[in-house]
């Protein structure tokens, strides 16, 4: 083969948004503020000065985030990020549902998850399944990629303790409907508690309506300019969780462990920042997203856009290329400057399909070929358009 040309001969074009973001100027800032006062050293557990002001600092962010989303302040629980806060609704919100009444459930308790939910929900609950000895449903997708509305009504009884459903899917970017997901595990599972992944959804979108219709809600810092390793799990009135992790009892006795103060401050600045509180932001990427697109159906035959009918988040494009593996084309783009993802991921040396595309219906082949671009509000027009022009060349190179 050719050697491949780059994009530019000195830039990169970083479109993995939806893997994580670069720290936004605003978090920077607050987090670079908090070191040079020489206060970001107190541990926010002490009675001192230096321990009142981390934790006032860390106080400050949780009223900021549990105003926005519409609970108190004491129910936002600073974690290490998404993972955490999944792990900590599954693991931990089971336990504390079951220790207020386990016996409330007709029969074997049984908690309810999409199909297609990120690792960090999907794992937690095989593995608390597993050892708590309850029944657990996978939901499956439709062929658009969102949960299956009558599948779930199927499973939903008054067994059901637990229903996990993500805001908005991580690799193909769909919009889950979660207000009719609420309403039917209310309608049919009304001692329930409903958790969702709202780690994908919450740079984009306004999260107070979504809190108002679930017990539980996990974000993430760095999907929107935050640094990574900080999350927060937010509950709603009624819901708690046991704790996962053990210790000196910090966060309300729910997540032991010194907070990283700085980490929260950063996470904060970046929250009153996210393109959510900017329509004009996300209109932009939205147009953007759309156009690239556009092109790219316009200029690819064999291009599937996955979800193309149904409503995603303004910056996630997932492109389904018949006959072209995932992460070859990965591969090849990075040489060329574009940074994007695959869902499929190589693991033990083989190449595995997307458990989100096999949800989706897609066979084993399709569920390899999946590629995603994942947009920011600092992706340019001109960058959308260099792509789009490139990318079909990479693609041809791949089926020679
Ligand atoms: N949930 C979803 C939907 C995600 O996209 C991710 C990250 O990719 C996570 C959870 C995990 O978040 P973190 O990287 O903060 O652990």
């Amino acid at each position: 083969m050719d050697p491949v040309i780059p994009v530019s001969a000195h830039e990169r074009i970083y479109l993995d948004h939806a893997a994580t973001t670069p720290l936004s100027p605003a978090a920077r800032d607050a987090m670079a503020g908090f070191w040079r006062e020489g206060g970001g050293f107190g541990n926010p557990s002490g009675v001192h000065r230096e321990a009142r002001a981390a934790r006032r600092a860390l106080d400050d962010t949780r009223e900021l985030i549990g105003d926005d989303l519409g609970v108190e302040a004491g129910n936002v629980i600073f974690t290490s990020g998404g993972t955490e806060s999944d792990n900590l609704a599954i693991i931990g919100g089971w336990a504390a549902r079951m220790a207020t009444g386990r016996d409330t459930f007709a029969g074997l308790p049984s908690m309810v998850v999409a199909a297609f939910e990120h690792h960090a929900v999907l794992e937690a609950a095989r593995a608390a399944a597993a050892a708590d000895g309850f029944v657990l449903h996978e939901v499956p997708s439709t062929a658009d990629g969102l949960v299956d509305l009558d599948a779930l009504e199927a499973v939903l009884d008054d067994r059901v303790a637990f229903v996990s459903v993500m805001a908005a899917n991580n690799e193909v970017g769909t919009v889950q409907p979660m207000a009719a997901v609420s309403s039917l595990v209310h309608r049919h599972a009304p001692s329930a508690w409903l958790h969702t992944d709202a780690v994908q959804a919450a740079p984009w979108c306004d999260l107070a309506p979504l809190m108002a219709d679930v017990d539980l809600l996990s974000i993430s810092a760095h999907k929107f300019g935050g640094p990574s390793g900080t999350g927060v799990l937010a509950l709603g009135p009624g819901a708690g969780v046991h704790p996962v992790i053990h210790g000196g009892g910090q966060e309300r006795e729910r997540r032991s462990g010194t907070p990283d103060v700085a980490s929260v401050l950063g996470m904060g600045a970046a929250w009153a920042d996210r393109p959510a509180g900017h329509p004009d932001q996300v209109a932009a990427v939205t147009r953007r997203r759309q156009r690239l697109e556009g092109i790219l159906v316009a200029r690819m035959p064999g291009l599937a856009i996955s979800g193309a009918e149904v409503e995603r988040l303004p910056n996630i494009t997932h492109l389904r290329i018949s006959g072209v593996e995932a992460e070859a084309l990965v591969l090849l783009a990075d040489e060329a400057g574009l940074a994007i993802s695959a869902g499929a991921s190589c693991a033990s040396g083989a190449l595995q399909p997307s458990h989100v595309l096999l949800a989706m219906g897609c066979p084993e082949d399709a569920a390899r070929s999946g590629v995603r671009i994942s947009l920011g509000t600092g992706t340019s027009e001109a960058e959308v358009d260099r792509v789009a022009e490139v990318f079909p060349g990479l693609v041809a190179r791949l089926r020679d």
